[in-house]
């Protein structure tokens, strides 16, 4: 058993016996299944919307090398300049550089997960420059010296008193503040470091082809600011992000808000095609993308798992996932939970380490039913699961325990040599892991074969 997945069992297994966490859960989650059906009913035909997003973003990945140099063009034509990050170390070393040539003490940020991916601001702070996210929920989250625990909302598990205390300690405002008083706060203390910051980092929904363009979506206005206030804008970007044209958003920009949190659309959609033009006064008087790989290709070269690129991060796979809904997105241990989470970690990381996670599923399909475009995630776990066998990443012990089960259970006869209690005895015995949570098996006395010449008699 990997590092990991020890880990996650004991964090799962806490979280999963924890009342008060669940009842969070279940609250916000039950907000969101209240707004989508409403937001969904924008599309005429829902299920068309999302075959035709798949479809894009297949044409999008399968030609992804050539979007990638189309984007590359257009976007220099912009004024942008493009790098490419093969590693997490190679962005972070590239982001340092451009911070370093700019002076830059301090940073706004606004959500990212691309960014969380990289530890980026564990990485500016040992390297003296403050880094502060500026998204509500992320700052909940930076405050309380968290990671993101919902790759949508990032502070679900938190209730508002759970909020107004984290203020009080921290910031040292009253205990008792409502939610309203609660964002002022944040709004002002924010606002002085936008005033104060050298640079800006964003992540991008979408990276558009045709035009060279990165498109933002939010809620609060932060990453708007992070883009055009401090001087230099840095967006870093994951390369599956890629729509072929800007045409592509009237269908994307409507299918993430309604996916992600049930709005017809988001509130704030930025398309950032460039730094500062000389005849403008606002903007950032440098843009910098930077098109991470950090494990993609691996995806990409895998005929199956490659689907998994397709993902906009909507989040609504995690919110219909029985898994995550009892152990919550902290258990898994990763940037990115969930069935997405659980099919993408593995190959962006390591398949050996991370496989536990392909079977942190019931495999109920709900993931699938609900993705925003259509990706068949718990067909993938599955796949992971087969590769990681296939592998050899499996002990000697199971191999030869679904050896002989899949021996009897090829012969009735052979199975039928067994009394019910033998099989019970067999099967509480040796499946310790099952038998943890639930009530011993108890087999009927009789076996199958026996019942049925009985009623034929
Ligand atoms: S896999 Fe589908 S449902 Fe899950 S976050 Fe991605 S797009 Fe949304």
């Amino acid at each position: 058993m990997s590092d990991q997945s020890t880990t996650f069992l004991a964090k799962s297994t806490i979280k999963a016996a924890d009342r008060e966490h669940r009842r969070k859960i279940n609250f916000n989650i039950a907000r969101y299944n209240a707004v989508v059906p409403q937001g969904k009913q924008q599309f005429t035909n829902v299920h068309l919307a999302r075959e035709r997003a798949k479809n894009t973003k297949w044409k999008a990945i399968e030609s992804l090398d050539r979007q990638l140099e189309t984007f590359e063009a257009a976007a220099t034509r912009n004024g942008t300049r493009v790098l490419y990050a093969e590693t997490a170390a190679e962005a972070l070393q590239q982001i340092l550089e451009i911070c370093k040539a700019k002076n830059c003490r301090s940073i706004v940020k606004s959500k990212s997960m691309v960014t969380e991916e990289l530890h980026l601001n564990r990485f500016l702070e040992e390297n003296g420059i403050e880094s502060v996210e500026t998204d509500l929920g992320e700052y909940i989250q930076q405050l309380d010296g968290e990671a993101p625990y919902h790759i949508v909302t990032p502070a679900m598990h938190k209730s508002k008193e759970d909020v107004a205390k984290l203020f009080a300690e921290k910031l040292g405002t009253p205990p008792h503040l409502t939610p309203q008083q609660l964002t002022l706060v944040a709004r002002e203390k924010l606002r002085e470091k936008y005033r104060q910051a050298e640079v800006g980092i964003t992540g991008a929904n979408f990276l558009i082809a045709d035009t060279g363009s990165i498109a933002i979506t939010e809620n609060e206005g932060n990453g708007r600011l992070s883009c055009g206030w401090p001087q230099t804008h840095i967006a870093i970007v994951g390369i599956e992000k890629m729509l072929p044209s800007i045409n592509d958003l009237a269908l994307f920009w409507p299918l993430l808000a309604t996916f992600g949190t049930g709005q017809r659309m988001t509130v704030y959609n930025s398309l950032i095609s460039g730094p500062r033009r000389g005849d403008e006064t606002d903007g950032p008087g440098e843009m910098y993308v930077i098109l991470l790989d950090n494990g993609r290709t691996n995806l990409l070269q895998n005929p199956k798992a490659r689907e998994s690129l397709y993902c906009i991060r909507c989040g609504a796979c995690l919110n219909a996932c029985p898994v995550y809904k009892n152990i919550g997105g902290h258990a898994y241990g990763t940037t990115y939970s969930g069935p997405i989470g659980s099919v993408i970690t593995p190959h962006l990381r390591d398949l050996d380490e991370y496989k536990h996670l392909s079977y942190a599923s019931s495999l109920c399909g709900n993931c699938t039913e609900v993705c925003a475009v259509k990706i068949n995630l718990h067909e993938l776990l599955l796949e992971n699961r087969a590769e990681a066998v296939a592998g050899g990443s499996y002990s000697y012990g199971e191999r030869v325990a679904w050896k002989l089960w899949k021996t009897a259970m090829l012969r009735r006869p052979l199975m039928n040599l067994a009394s019910g209690r033998m099989k019970g005895w067999v099967v509480n015995t040796f499946m310790k892991d099952w038998k943890r949570h639930r009530s011993p098996l108890d087999f009927p006395q009789k076996s199958f074969s026996q019942q049925w010449q009985e009623r034929r008699r």
